[in-house]
């Protein structure tokens, strides 16, 4: 027998993009229900451990629209959706404000463009992972607070599994705990559940063929499940093989001083990058997050190593948030060092022959500024290059930091899933967040914000539902629907 249709709107994931499509669903008059798996009033996820910077692309969310817009084309290589895109480039600074109103606290943590709005508190300065009574702890308390204020019901410790569909349209999703099953009906269901980075056999098919050497660098509560959910029944997905992340040094597998900080991406992006046999792969100009990547498709993501030197270590090491000179140390890594590069290939287990002719066509490369002859290219876009040649010398072994997967379930920009058959959306069924795919990736795996992209697109989801029920907006709330006037939501 057919039962009665419960809810307007279910979610499935408390992160931030979650959370926030309930409150503002709620808000608008929608009756909701959110689905978090965590069982704990403290459910663990990325944005609970957040560092909490809201930016696009590094540069401050309150630039012209169309410079944001121009900076996300560039970083992702033109990639992105042009709705996503649009979409970020002029809500970021509403879904702030918004979020304020709601009772989060922003502050300007330093003077970049990226640093104007964090989630207040900032994060510690110091290394290991501590988020309790941070900004993302703070910010979710707030907002879960808020959901129940507005008569918003959660269900913890409940977990989504399968989409219930009829004729083509999403009618609500299935749920499990502790082997008892319920089947939530819904207007629409909004999949929020954080990426598929906790999944081996994800990250296998799509990202690394040693998965299993890839260092979780956040919560690892995102499991595919909407991934799975959606390809079932015939979801479209878009830029599966980018990954967002930080090199780590190695001991971060085994040792919690030293994740999520300090990163060891400036000194990649100064020094030389090997493998196993002392051959450079990968250009180390194109950032952090690309390296993150390449080294994450190596036969074994365990073979990386910098190369580096004294000037390298007093000069971009000693920069950045929690910077490696001196935290690294502080925390216990693994520096291997050595007056010669072939003591320190002997103590690194390098080729020394291998090593030696690695980094001197290296250096005269990049000495006659000509990185753009070595095979990979050595570019200075993101990082400017250093030749690697007065004593003493350094090698740290790498990890690549998994924080989120950048490719997921494709969407339009009002968030609605699409079908892989026809690019048209699937109705009711909704998604935003880590989740989804289609803003960030391309060609050098370009990073425009997991926070800017969760709340934005969870904002706008919320919003078109409640516009296509016929929920009107409450007199002086605007919306963030894609027919919102273009500098305002
Ligand atoms: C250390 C760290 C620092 C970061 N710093 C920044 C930063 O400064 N700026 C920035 O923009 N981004 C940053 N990020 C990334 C950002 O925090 C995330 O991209 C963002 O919080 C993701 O939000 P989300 O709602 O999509 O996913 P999540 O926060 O991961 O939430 C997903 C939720 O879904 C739940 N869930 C999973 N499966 C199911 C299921 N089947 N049913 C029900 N519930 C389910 C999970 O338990 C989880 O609670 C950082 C991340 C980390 C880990």
């Amino acid at each position: 027998m057919m039962q009665k249709k419960s809810w307007d709107l279910v979610v499935m994931g408390a992160g931030i993009s979650g959370l926030t499509a309930a409150v503002r669903a709620s808000q608008r008059g929608l009756k909701v229900l959110l689905l978090e798996s965590g069982e704990h009033d403290l459910y663990l996820c990325n944005s609970r451990f957040t560092g909490g910077a809201f930016h696009i692309a590094f540069h401050d969310i309150n630039e012209a629209p169309e410079d944001l817009f121009q900076a996300i084309e560039q970083v992702t290589e033109g990639f992105a959706h042009r709705g996503l895109a649009d979409a970020m480039a002029n809500q970021a600074r509403h879904a702030v404000r918004w979020l304020r109103q709601q009772g989060a606290r922003f502050i300007k943590a330093g003077p970049d463009a990226w640093r104007q709005n964090f989630l207040a508190p900032p994060g510690l300065l110091s290394t290991g992972l501590h988020w309790q009574g941070r900004g993302g702890d703070v910010t979710l308390r707030v907002l879960g607070q808020r959901l129940e204020s507005l008569g918003g019901e959660w269900l913890r410790g409940w977990r989504g599994c399968e989409l219930i569909m009829q004729e083509g349209v999403c009618t609500g999703l299935i749920a499990v705990c502790k082997g008892e099953q319920r089947h939530l009906l819904a207007q629409a269901v909004l999949l929020c559940d954080g990426g598929f980075q906790g999944n081996l056999e994800l990250l296998q098919e799509f990202v690394s063929p040693a998965p299993q050497k890839l260092k979780q660098r956040g919560a690892a509560t995102g499991v595919g499940d909407a991934l799975r959910m959606g390809r079932e029944i015939g979801a479209k997905l878009s830029g599966m093989e980018n990954i967002y992340g930080h090199l780590l040094s190695q001991d971060a597998l085994h040792d919690d001083r030293l994740w999520p900080y300090p990163i060891l991406d400036l000194i990649a992006g100064a020094g030389v990058v090997i493998n196993g046999a002392a051959e450079r792969f990968m250009d180390e100009g194109r950032g952090g997050v690309f390296m993150t990547n390449c080294i994450a498709r190596l036969v074994d993501p365990l073979s990386a190593c910098v190369i580096f030197d004294k000037a390298i270590w007093d000069g971009p090491a000693t920069q950045f948030i929690l910077p490696a000179n001196p935290h690294l140390v502080k925390a216990g890594g693994t520096i291997v060092a050595a007056d010669t590069l072939s003591e320190l290939a002997d103590k690194l287990g390098l080729p020394a022959d291998a090593l030696l002719r690695t980094v001197s066509e290296y250096n005269r490369h990049v000495n006659a500024k000509h990185g753009d002859v070595l095979n990979p290219p050595r570019s200075s876009n993101g990082a400017q290059p250093f030749a690697v040649e007065k004593a003493p010398f350094y090698g740290v072994r790498l990890a690549a930091g998994i924080t989120y997967t950048m490719g997921g379930l494709a969407t339009d920009a009002n968030a609605q899933v699409l079908q892989s058959k026809d690019d048209r959306p699937i109705a009711g069924l909704y998604a935003a967040g880590s989740c989804t795919g289609g803003l960030e990736g391309g060609a050098y795996a370009g990073y425009i914000s997991g926070l800017v992209k969760a709340s934005v697109m969870g904002l706008r989801a919320a919003d078109h539902v409640a516009q296509s029920l016929g929920f009107e907006a409450p007199p002086g709330l605007a919306t963030f629907g894609s027919d919102a006037p273009k500098g305002q939501p």
